[in-house]
């Protein structure tokens, strides 16, 4: 727990005071502003005016404050607003919430990647992979993800260290992973599926990527 704070700051994460954050302390888990706006695209094109303002009184105030001021991309947002955020969705659209998480890591992806790859490279989602796994401490402010390659066009992710483990970022990392499979052109068929999970119990959250 203590180690949290000096290696955030390390990593750049030196602006973590967040005027939008009211009622956050230094230290808390966050994430960054990017991962909520994508989320926060996805429910306006998905759920019209209605739906909106029953998200809205879904919403504790200091969440709901994003629906009228979305967060800069690179601003901290608590993880309980994204969570919050992302459970009150689920709630809106209705059936698996499952389905709903990953739907708005898939957009993350689609959105960060559009039209960056124009054709299928065989190395690349290994290298993506590898990349994101060093660039984890840029978008969450806890746990470490190690990404290792295990064959030609199969990888798995694990991440570890979280102090509080919610299924909402298993399922949108799931949807995420296949977003951006999907964005790479890979051949396929994409299949992203956790095998471990620190919300079960286990000591980490492993993913299995295919493509
Ligand atoms: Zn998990």
């Amino acid at each position: 727990m203590k180690a949290a704070t000096p290696r955030a700051a390390g990593q750049g994460c030196n602006t973590l005071s967040d005027p939008m954050a009211a009622g956050w302390s230094p230290g808390a888990e966050a994430v960054k502003g990017t991962m909520l706006q994508a989320h926060l695209t996805w429910a306006r094109d998905r759920l019209r005016a209605p739906g909106l303002e029953r998200l809205r009184l879904l919403l504790a105030p200091e969440s709901r404050e994003y629906l009228e001021r979305p967060p800069l991309a690179t601003d901290w947002v608590p993880l309980d607003a994204l969570v919050e955020f992302d459970r009150g969705v689920a709630a809106v659209v209705g059936g698996a919430a499952d389905r709903v998480y990953r739907a708005l890591g898939h957009h993350s992806a689609t959105l960060n990647l559009q039209g960056v790859y124009k054709a299928f490279a065989v190395e690349e989602p290994h290298r993506f992979f590898e990349q994101q796994a060093l660039l984890h401490p840029r978008f969450l402010n806890f746990g470490s993800v190690h990404y290792e390659r295990a064959g030609l066009q199969t990888g798995r992710m694990r991440a570890e260290g979280y102090p509080r483990p919610v299924p909402v970022l298993c399922a949108s990392a799931v949807g995420y992973f296949e977003g951006v499979l999907e964005m790479m052109r890979v051949p396929g068929p994409v299949q992203c599926t956790e095998v471990l999970c620190q919300c079960q119990g286990d000591p980490s959250c492993l993913f299995d990527l295919s493509w």
